[in-house]
């Protein structure tokens, strides 16, 4: 049995303890605080050697003379207490924690006074797994405060797990593991972080599924062709030379520059709070739901409209500019690569994102009126494009369209803005009539400011949509009588096996649901 060096850490863990109590150090999430208290009030002497060949040395070396051991950071010549050249120095390396509690400050140059650990020490900072809060971050904290005086890092993020779809722990003997190589093959490696980022919702578990990451890269070609048209669009124009003062706003110019206002201090806001799903989140609705969708789809009117004067188009090249350099730059944390590829392409920006600046609030631009009169008008388009829907309506067949309003302001609203609501619904006639009575054949949509009709008659043969309904309605019904028959069998609930009870389930729970839109579609046509 051989003799063995032990670290005292009663007098280390104390100060850290409280540095962690005083709020110096704090984990995110802070229940694991719990985990860390646990480790160091209970804490035992640290054996500390380790009899391998690889890792730091053990700085002790004894006199072959006096048998006193000496204690160096650099080789001595001779035994400090006799002055024998006769020493020989510890076989054994430091436990490989031992060196990694070092590494804050080892790897800065330290024990030199470096500039870098000057800068760079301690830092904010440390994402880490929750099985290594004691092995590493708490002896990181402790060797912090022993060597350099101060904690290592100030905030300690501790990551989820990353598990599969239905929770289980991903393990080659389960097949159940996601390759992160091949997905970056598949679907690109912005689309990962974007999945994994997306999921990462504080003291929760990742559920990662590859359908996931596939709609991250939907989302990443909803980018990329948003950016090339509205790149294509602002090709020749010179943001630089164009002055806010001059800008003249329409109701959407409002609504985007005030909802980007909010969108940077709701992402800003989440990421300082280390919320990295939610803001995740914010960003994907915000792009994709209402900048393309909505404002890029509306600018093409005033872009496409050759009487529209040179001003109005020029304001709406430099919004569409101004909220793409914004977006990138909220988005370029979670999808590098495609982000600063299309950073190289937007025009009187910095030379790349990563130097950029970080995109601030224009209070200016909040503009709350703007929003909620935006709002009608997209709940008003959403009605009819679900109208449009549910009758089955081709997508570029032009409609005509009633609204019976309930208030005078909705009313004005809509007469002011129905150019948005034309183009947006597909619409060849648009009515505002607060006397209007629904005629035969014609589908009703309702929201909370008005009614909303759309007549039929001119689009299809109502009755021989009706028997073709009528046609589908039976065959739907003539399935739910089959699977109903099906899971009343105790026979197959019985035997078969659970998965397949299930779809069963699930298939009678689809056909009842269409049955549903069947009728009330019926009902529309009545
Ligand atoms: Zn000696």
């Amino acid at each position: 049995l051989s003799e063995q060096w032990f670290v005292k850490m009663k007098p280390l863990a104390e100060p850290a303890i409280n540095a962690v109590k005083e709020g110096k150090v704090r984990f995110i999430p802070k229940t694991w605080e719990k985990v860390y208290y646990d480790w160091m009030e209970n804490i035992r002497d640290w054996c500390i050697s380790r009899q391998l060949w690889w890792g730091h040395r053990i700085p002790i070396w004894y006199c072959q003379d006096c048998g006193h051991m000496n204690a160096f950071v650099e080789p001595p010549e001779a035994c400090e207490k006799c002055g024998s050249n006769d020493l020989l120095q510890d076989p054994d390396v430091l436990d490989t924690w031992f060196s990694s509690a070092l590494w804050p400050f080892s790897t800065l140059g330290w024990p030199e006074k470096t500039p870098d650990l000057e800068y760079y020490y301690p830092t904010d900072l440390l994402v880490t797994g929750f099985d290594i809060i004691f092995f590493w971050v708490a002896r990181m904290i402790m060797m912090g405060l022993k060597f350099m005086g101060d904690v290592p890092f100030y905030d300690v993020y501790i990551h989820a797990l990353v598990r599969d779809e239905e929770g289980k722990k991903m393990s080659k003997s389960f097949g159940n593991v996601i390759d992160p190589l091949d997905m970056i093959d598949k679907y690109g490696a912005d689309a990962l972080r974007f999945t994994l980022a997306s999921l990462a919702v504080q003291g929760r578990d990742i559920k990662l599924s590859e359908s996931r990451i596939e709609s991250s890269k939907n989302f990443a070609n909803k980018i990329w062709n948003a950016l090339r048209f509205i790149l294509m669009n602002i090709k020749g124009f010179d943001p630089s030379a164009f002055s806010e003062e001059s800008l003249v706003l329409d109701l959407a110019d409002r609504w985007i520059l005030s909802r980007t206002q909010k969108v940077i201090k709701e992402v800003t806001d989440f990421l300082n709070g280390y919320y990295v799903g939610e803001s995740a989140k914010t960003l994907y609705e915000f792009i994709w739901g209402e900048f393309c969708d909505w404002y890029v789809e509306i600018s093409k009117a005033t872009l496409y409209d050759s009487t529209e004067d040179s001003i109005r188009k020029d304001g709406v090249k430099y919004i569409l500019w101004k909220v793409s350099s914004i977006i990138l730059r909220l988005l370029h944390p979670y999808m590098p690569f495609i982000t600063e590829e299309l950073w190289q392409h937007l025009p009187c920006v910095q030379e790349s994102i990563v130097i950029s600046p970080w995109p601030e609030v224009d209070e200016k631009f909040i503009n709350d009126v703007a929003e909620e009169k935006m709002k009608y008008i997209m709940d008003t388009v959403r009605v009819i494009r679900n109208l449009r829907a549910e009758m089955e309506i081709k997508p570029g067949e032009k409609v005509k369209v009633v609204v019976k309003p309930h208030d005078a302001e909705y009313s004005e609203l809509v007469k002011e803005y129905e150019k948005y609501i034309i183009r947006l619904a597909s619409l060849s006639e648009f009515q505002i009539d607060p006397t209007y009575e629904r005629p035969k054949g014609c589908a009703v949509g309702v929201m909370d400011k008005a009614e909303i009709f759309m007549p039929l008659g001119d689009l299809i043969d109502i009755e021989k949509e009706v028997a073709r309904l009528k046609l589908r309605l039976q065959e739907v019904m003539d399935e739910i009588s089959r699977v109903e028959a099906k899971l009343s069998n105790t026979d197959f609930i019985e035997k078969a096996p659970q998965h397949v009870v299930e779809k069963e389930r699930a298939k009678l729970q689809e056909f009842q649901e269409i049955k549903g839109r069947i009728e009330r579609h019926l009902e529309q046509l009545a």
